[in-house]
């Protein structure tokens, strides 16, 4: 199985995350603390925010 995480060091944490719109399946919220969560059920490993992360903070990985 694939999805995605965020590198904590690249993301800014300082705006609204775009990606929350760009998820074809809903599987991006944002945190308090302005980092993308990823609902891991919801993810299918698509690759679009991976794609459209502006900053390139968010990473393909592999769970199996
Ligand atoms: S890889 Fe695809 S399904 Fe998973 S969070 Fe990113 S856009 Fe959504």
């Amino acid at each position: 199985m694939t999805t995605v995480t965020v590198d904590k060091n690249i993301c800014p944490h300082n705006h609204v995350c775009p990606l929350i719109q760009v998820c074809p399946y809903n599987a991006i919220s944002q945190a308090k603390d302005g980092y993308p969560i990823i609902d891991e059920e919801r993810c299918v490993g698509c690759g679009a925010c991976v794609k459209r992360c502006p900053m390139k903070a968010m990473k393909l990985k592999s769970t199996n």
